[in-house]
């Protein structure tokens, strides 16, 4: 069954979404990803696109609707794509609804990654890297790995990260944007909330639950 994986940067979503194509033999559809293959493809309408994004232009929803039918409808793939990054408005979802019905096929599950924008900052501002072996632990999240550190917790630093204000505004950005596609998304019985300060061991299990239903 297809499935929509949503997630706001930071909740891990690239590693769950990797993780059910191998496991389950998925397609991961992103449009960054369709968008590319074609160029590669040196199709023509592969060679719109690629003039398209090098005068930077916006590549038109007729456009990727097309990319998107493509994949839908190619058998390799059919009910098992990951959309990854897509519907990322109402007005795609509703497009998404008409193309898979046009082809029957449906969403099985919309599943939505979530973390809290405090736990994506101490992610972030808790990380220490070690100086001796390299290993990477969180203040936050790791206070025992850290304590019992083989090289010796003084050797676990923090590098300034000059990262965290540009990681806040794009998850602040993804949520605001995606509100309004998860309540389109909400009322179905097949859409499923998972916490993603979760370990992403536990997070993988809870997927892996929902994929057997
Ligand atoms: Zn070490």
């Amino acid at each position: 069954m297809n499935i929509i994986l949503f997630g706001p940067p930071g909740a891990g979503k690239g590693t769950q979404a990797q993780f059910i194509v191998k496991k389950h033999n998925y397609f991961q559809l992103s449009t960054g990803n369709l968008l590319r293959n074609e160029v590669k493809l040196n199709t023509e309408l592969g060679s719109e696109i690629e003039e398209l994004i090098s005068n930077g232009k916006f590549v038109s929803d007729e456009i990727v609707n097309k990319l998107l039918k493509q994949s839908i409808t190619n058998l390799k793939f059919r009910d098992r794509i990951i959309f990854d990054g897509y519907p990322r408005n109402v007005e795609q979802a509703i497009n998404l609804e008409i193309i898979l019905n046009e082809f029957n096929q449906s969403i099985g599950h919309t599943i939505f990654l979530n973390v809290s924008r405090d736990i994506i900052e101490k992610r972030i501002m808790g990380r220490m890297t070690c100086d001796i072996c390299n290993m990477t632990l969180n203040a936050y999240f790791n206070k025992k790995e850290i304590e019992l550190h083989p090289c010796g917790a003084e050797h676990l630093k923090k590098r300034k990260d000059d990262n965290l204000e540009v990681v806040i505004a794009r998850y602040d950005t993804y949520m605001t944007a995606t509100k309004p596609v998860l309540d389109f998304y909400i009322k179905n019985s097949n859409f499923t909330e998972i916490d993603g300060a979760d370990e992403i061991g536990q997070i993988t299990n809870k997927i892996n639950d929902i994929l057997k239903v």
